[in-house]
């Protein structure tokens, strides 16, 4: 039984830690694709749009 107790204490942290950076990954993944989608596509007023943002929030252009 204590050594039951002391496995999951031990297990716990580690799987909500790995739940924490699958999380920041996937809200990475997201975010840049979001950013090369709208960066990349050639309709000129999503274009357009995605260039005020940039400029906006002060991410490098030209
Ligand atoms: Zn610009």
């Amino acid at each position: 039984m204590t050594k039951n107790a002391t496995t999951r204490a031990a297990t716990l942290p580690k799987t909500s830690s790995a739940t924490t950076t699958l999380s920041i990954l996937a809200a990475a993944v997201i975010g840049l694709g979001i950013i090369s989608v709208a960066g990349h596509v050639q309709a000129a007023t999503l274009h357009d749009a995605a260039h005020d943002v940039r400029h906006a929030t002060g991410f490098p252009c030209h």
